[in-house]
């Protein structure tokens, strides 16, 4: 499976990083082995000094397709949760100062953590969903799916003009504003409505 990340598709958050904003989605990709396996912890990676949450709605892709029309996308998802995707704020700079991908401060192991799928036949309204992040008990970020620029259909139909997207692969939808740092010891507590879907240390 591959992980497709879409980046600035809410537009507090493009603000605070002080990004332009898109006209169009903008995405990336981890490979398999960013995904931290269940239950374990993340641990701090040794390249990095600056490693930024990014709390995301996460779609799960449930069948394979190419060159998907927006009023079909609804058909090759079936499952949503929440995940974080970690960011080498500091190597990203870099990154984007010189012009270079991005893979070394977004791809690294254990960058994509993924909560608990919930069946999207259990939801009643995709465009009307809140999900959030406690960091050590605490609100850090909380999002709505209403407030994305770019909706889910829009996400699959246009990545899949590029790449293939395959059943098991796993789509992050794009963070809401107040990303920030975290530090060893650190606890996350994942939120989809008011349910914790995932709850993980920072080693
Ligand atoms: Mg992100």
């Amino acid at each position: 499976m591959k992980i497709v990340c879409i980046g600035r598709n809410y537009l507090a958050h493009v603000k605070e990083l002080d990004n332009d904003l898109p006209t169009e989605p903008m995405f990336f990709m981890k490979p398999d082995t960013a995904l931290l396996p269940e239950g374990e912890a993340f641990v701090y990676p040794d390249f990095s000094n600056e490693i930024h949450y990014e709390t995301e709605l996460v779609l799960r892709v449930c069948k394979t397709g190419r060159h998907i029309a927006e009023n079909e996308a609804s058909d090759y998802y079936d499952a949503i949760t929440v995940g974080t995707d970690f960011t080498a704020r500091d190597l990203q700079s870099q990154c984007k100062a010189k012009g270079h991908p991005w893979e070394k401060a977004k791809a690294f192991d254990g960058s994509a953590v993924v909560g608990k799928f919930h069946e999207i036949n259990n939801l009643s309204n995709l465009n009307d969903i809140a999900f959030g992040m406690k960091l050590n008990g605490e609100w850090k970020q909380q999002g709505h799916s209403s407030d994305m620029i770019f909706s889910f259909d829009k996400i699959v139909s246009y990545i899949s003009r590029f790449v293939t997207l395959c059943e098991g692969d796993c789509i992050f939808t794009g963070t809401p504003q107040g990303v920030g740092p975290v530090k060893s010891g650190d606890v996350l507590e994942l939120f989809l409505e008011k349910e914790t879907v995932c709850q993980f240390e920072v080693k």
